[in-house]
């Protein structure tokens, strides 16, 4: 009978294995080496926020962002979509 190599049930019990003893506890994983300075500026530089972009409105010029309706006038492409509160003056 051929016999394999290598148990596919892993190793047994008992038996001294290869692989590392671990703490019967559970412990969190934890990082084998400190992020250096550089490392860290790097991932972190895609992390910068960026201001919305600003359109001007057709209708009453107020700034308005590109394709959602005008929060001044309630309108977009030229249509009433939103119900426009009166601007209370102070
Ligand atoms: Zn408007």
């Amino acid at each position: 009978m051929h016999v394999l190599p290598f148990s596919r049930s892993g190793p047994e019990k008992g038996k001294n294995s290869s692989r590392r003893e671990r703490p019967k506890e559970k412990t969190m994983a934890v990082p084998k080496k400190r992020t250096s300075l550089a490392r860290k500026r790097k991932r972190r530089s895609h992390l910068a926020l960026s201001a919305p972009a600003l359109d001007t409105c057709p209708r009453c010029l107020e700034p308005k962002q590109p394709h959602r309706a005008c929060r001044s006038c309630g309108t977009y492409k030229g249509r009433d979509v939103l119900p426009v509160k009166e601007e209370a003056e102070a």
